[in-house]
């Protein structure tokens, strides 16, 4: 598996990996038979592997440790791994620590001292320490959360390391998670149990631009308790993954991306530390020469004592380099991972990316041979960002709204303000508005907070038939200019709704979670949709307003135009309150439509604020009319009414196929026939293949399934698994569900709330009491006793007509199927009445290539979670019973809301043929 692994994952096209790398690894793969290939691989592989590797267990990597020692040269061990995707998997790594410090104390004791004056400054037991694997909900939206439970984690391993009389040093990993990162080393170091320590210490990343301010976080803290602490200066090893995240998301770059930027930084931040050093002790992290050379000079110009600071690289890397700073009599210390090649993966990419990096110092220097002058010039330094100039509203391609980045404290600390100031505005009564009145009735819809229903969200009129026909008339009439405006004035109105929306960002972020019971981050993610909607629509509807020049034959003149199509009632469900309806309604609207706008009764506060905002654009009255109401009326009235042109609907699919068959019956004095639009459930599937990374699936499937309460379209509810890895996947997904957070989503360390209310509590409830009887409870995670709360529930070994695997539950409901290889695998993937998302974990490039093509659905997720489609890049729908109708946020979307027409002219006068008239 190893082997197959790395030939078609990282050898295959399109892999990035330089030709040293590929040559590296595949050695002869050409001309040879399949098999001896892959064993060569694997050789090759291993060989290589063992180069970073000191060993696969502590006791293993002895026989190195001490010859390094023998050397004159220092250590510190690196346990690889960094992802648990369960506590128990965390527990594992922190005992893993544990017992390296046990078995490291007992053996080196006994060693020949080196230099023992030098031993009080540089104990010989030293451990990195990762933190991303010591706690399996690990993250900043728990921050706090995450803060206490890693603190607990590293505490006994900073005391048994403190015992032995030894030191420890906290790795930086991703800019994500840098501040956690370093507020569990401060705080730690705080505690009194650790105040007299001078051993411990902590990685800063130089690649940062904020490496200025983390540097001098440590320097003051250490100052102004007259304190010792050490910071080894790396320069960072996760320049990609930053880059692509933060582009990803549409967030600052945190990294510099010029590479002499890093260099100039790092060694100004090495004189900041270095002019430190009654408080720091200081690690030189680097291979590169000019940079150790620099730290060198400027430790001597200041006078340092060389008991103030050391020099590091990693096992396996620089030998040459290690050998002279040796020789120099500098204290060098080699940072030594051990551990199992698996689990290592992840570092050794990055000891890829760093050996091939074309930009790196050690390709330059033994691969590239560029002079010595030009490896030792003085880097440049970061000049700072050209200010950007604010964009006006539609102007510049699309781009997706960033989502709020919850690792600033800055932004956590305003989302719950934002949440305290909404509760207080809780309990208002909002009108029916449609001709630009508003209109109240004795009649009341209800909006309750799910985790505790006694609060009434907010409440709104109902909209009667007598009131549906009068606002219909409204929108007759107010069509009429509306219609007649160019696409680009009607899709200013768009982007200066988005622009509000924006100004609005965290108030509207902070009422999806009392009004439906999203997490933080979900509740987000609906509100950046709504946004790109906006922006997304707007910009089509001026691609699609230019009138489209057919054929090119001389003397006639074709032109391709559309026209909108009239009134629109559009029906929005609570699970996507905000982007589904502005969503829904803007492209109605857009498109030149005028439009009866009716929210789920569930969502009343959300429904209210997409219809304001879009009405603060300035739509004129009659435009937009804001109509809740109930279903039945709604329904049977306003979808049957001859003056409705056509109906956008997103629900389930009961209610979509009514509307199908209501609206197909023709009334007297109908324009046409109308035009239904419905976008309807999932029974969606993930297929884990056998060769899966489960440290990506298993997350994935939880995210995928229990994201939300499982209350999505889109959600996973089959998680259908190859044999091969079957009791391993339900082995690490047990352990994971068990670790869910459920409660008021109010506090961001609950990853899952309750379900929207007591009727879908009831439904859900009624599925896992027939999966019961059907089937096995896998595992299921209790939850509170006050709120609609339901628990997270899984099951196995269902018969296949069971109607649990068979009906979309809509809950937090997932089934594991156990299947013998891909074939089966999508036979049961695709014996649902349903289309509409699907996900698929490999590592095999065939394997992909034949699911992309025969997984039937809509939108399919490759290595990752079949959820969270954004506007423009995963345009979103499906078929089969998932919906009739074209992607939404996508570029056919616009066009069902227009009729499309064709004018043709015959330009040829008399014999005389003008060359374009268009
Ligand atoms: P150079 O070749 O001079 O620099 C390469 C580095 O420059 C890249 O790694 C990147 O950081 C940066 N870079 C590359 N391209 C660009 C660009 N276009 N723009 C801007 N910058 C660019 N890394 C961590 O993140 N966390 C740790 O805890 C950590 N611990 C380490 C411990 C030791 C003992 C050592 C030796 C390294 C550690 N590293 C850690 C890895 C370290 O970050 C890399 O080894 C280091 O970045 C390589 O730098 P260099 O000076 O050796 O090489
Ligand atoms: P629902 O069908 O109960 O209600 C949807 C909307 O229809 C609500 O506004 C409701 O008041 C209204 N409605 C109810 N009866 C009606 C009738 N007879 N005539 C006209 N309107 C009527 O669905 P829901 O519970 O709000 O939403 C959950 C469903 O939506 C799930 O099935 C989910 O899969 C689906 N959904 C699909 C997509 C998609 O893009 N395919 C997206 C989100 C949700």
């Amino acid at each position: 598996q190893l082997s197959r692994h790395i030939k078609e994952y990282f050898l295959s096209g399109g892999s990035q990996f330089t030709g040293i790398t590929k040559s590296l690894l595949s050695g002869a793969t050409s001309g040879l038979t399949a098999g001896i290939a892959a064993s060569l691989i694997k050789q090759n592989i291993t060989g290589f592997s063992k180069n970073f590797i000191v060993g696969d267990s502590p006791a293993g990597a002895i026989r190195d440790l001490k010859r390094i020692w023998a050397e004159g040269k220092t250590f510190t061990l690196d346990l690889l791994g960094e992802t648990a995707v369960s506590e128990v998997e965390a527990d594992r790594y922190r005992d893993m620590y544990l017992d390296v410090v046990d078995v490291l104390a007992r053996e080196i004791s006994g060693w020949p001292a080196q230099d023992a004056a030098r031993e009080k400054d540089f104990p010989r037991l030293n451990l990195s320490v990762k933190i991303s694997s010591l706690y399996s909900r690990i993250g900043v939206l728990n921050y706090e959360d995450s803060l206490e439970q890693v603190k607990a984690k590293v505490r006994p391993i900073f005391r048994k390391v403190k015992e032995v009389g030894g030191g420890a040093l906290i790795d930086m990993e991703m800019f994500s998670l840098k501040d956690l990162t370093i507020d569990v080393f401060l705080q730690l170091l705080d505690e009194p149990e650790f105040r007299d320590w001078e051993h411990a210490g902590i990685a800063l990343q130089m690649y940062l631009k904020s490496a200025g301010r983390d540097v001098a976080r440590i320097i003051d803290w250490a100052k102004a308790r007259n304190r010792r602490v050490n910071i080894r200066a790396v320069k960072g090893a996760y320049w990609e993954y930053e880059k692509t995240i933060a582009l990803q998301r549409g967030w600052e770059i945190p990294v510099f991306t010029v590479k002499s930027h890093t260099d100039a930084s790092y060694e100004e931040m090495v004189e900041k530390i270095l002019s430190s050093h009654d408080h720091i002790t200081l690690a030189v992290a680097s291979h590169n020469v000019r940079t150790i050379a620099a730290a060198m000079t400027a430790a001597e110009r200041l006078g340092v004592p060389r008991d103030r600071y050391e020099f590091q690289a990693l096992y396996g890397m620089a030998e040459p380099i290690k050998y002279a700073m040796n020789q120099l009599g500098y204290t060098v210390r080699e940072y030594a991972p051990v551990g199992d090649l698996i689990p290592g993966m992840a570092y050794l990419v990055r000891r890829l990316l760093e050996n091939t990096s074309n930009e790196g110092f050690l390709r330059k220097k033994f691969v590239g041979n560029v002079d010595s002058a030009a490896l030792l010039a003085a880097p440049e330094p970061y000049p700072g960002e050209p200010p950007g100039a604010p964009r006006a509203p539609g102007e510049g391609p699309f781009v997706n709204e960033p989502p709020i980045d919850f690792a600033v404290a800055a932004n956590r600390e305003a989302l719950r303000t934002a949440i305290e100031k909404v509760r207080r505005e809780m309990g208002k009564v909002f009108p029916v508005v449609y001709g630009g009145q508003e209109h109240g009735t004795g009649d009341r819809l209800v909006s309750r907070n799910p985790t505790i229903p006694e609060e009434v969200v907010c409440s709104t009129g109902v909209l009667s038939r007598e009131m549906a026909d009068e606002a219909l008339a409204a929108a007759q009439k107010a069509q009429k200019e509306w219609g007649g405006k160019s696409a680009g004035e009607r899709a200013s109105y768009l982007f200066k709704a988005a622009g509000i929306a924006r100004g609005r960002r965290l108030e509207l972020t902070a009422w999806e979670v009392l009004d439906v019971g999203k997490n933080w981050a979900e509740a987000d993610a609906d509100v950046c949709e709504a946004i790109d909607f906006l922006e997304y629509y707007g910009r089509e509807m001026i691609r699609l307003g230019t009138p489209r020049k057919m054929g090119n034959v001389p003397g006639e003149d074709n032109r391709y135009f559309y026209q909108p199509r009239g009134v629109g009632l559009v029906v929005a469900p609570w699970n996507f309150p905000l982007a589904i309806s502005v969503g829904m309604t803007s492209a109605a609207l857009v498109t030149g439509n005028a439009v009866l706008y009716k929210p789920s009764s569930q969502s009343l506060m959300i429904g209210w604020l997409a219809y304001d905002i879009l009405k603060s654009a300035g739509l004129p009255d009659g435009v937009l009319n804001f109509i809740p109401g109930r279903g039945s009326v709604v329904g049977d009235h306003l979808v049957e009414h001859p003056a409705t042109d056509f109906i956008l609907f997103t629900g389930s699919m009961e209610v979509g196929l009514g509307i199908v068959e209501k609206a197909g019956k023709t009334k007297p004095g109908q324009k046409g026939p109308k035009k239904v639009v419905i976008e309807t459930g999932g029974k969606n599937a993930i297929i884990v293949d056998g060769d899966a990374d489960l440290d990506q699936a298993v997350p994935g499937v939880i995210q995928s399934a229990f994201g939300f309460q499982g209350q999505k379209c889109s959600a996973c509810s089959r998680a259908i698994v190859i044999e091969d890895c079957y009791d391993r996947f339900l082995e690490r997904l047990t352990e994971a569900v068990k670790g869910i957070t459920i409660g008021n989503p109010e506090d961001p360390k609950n990853f899952m709330g309750p379900v929207v209310d007591a009727a879908a509590r009831k439904t859900i409830t009624g599925y896992i009491e027939a999966g019961k009887k059907d089937g096995k409870v896998l595992v299921q995670v209790p939850v509170p006793d006050t709120g609609y709360f339901v628990p997270p529930t899984v099951f196995v070994d269902l018969p296949s007509d069971s109607k649990v695997l068979r009906e979309e539950i809509f809950g937090p409901v997932l089934s594991v199927v156990k299947v013998k290889d891909i074939d089966e695998a999508l036979e049961v993937a695709n014996s649902s009445i349903y289309a509409l998302t699907g996900g698929f974990f490999s590592r095999s490039p065939a394997n992909i290539e034949k699911v992309a093509r025969e997984f039937s659905t809509g939108n399919l997720y490759i290595n990752r979670g079949c959820t969270g489609a954004i506007v423009g890049r995963q345009p979103f729908g499906g078929f089969r019973m998932s919906g009739v109708g074209s992607k939404s946020g996508g570029p056919e979307y616009l066009q069902q809301f227009m009729e499309p027409r064709v004018v043709t002219e015959n330009t040829m006068r008399r014999g005389f043929t003008p060359e374009d008239v268009m």
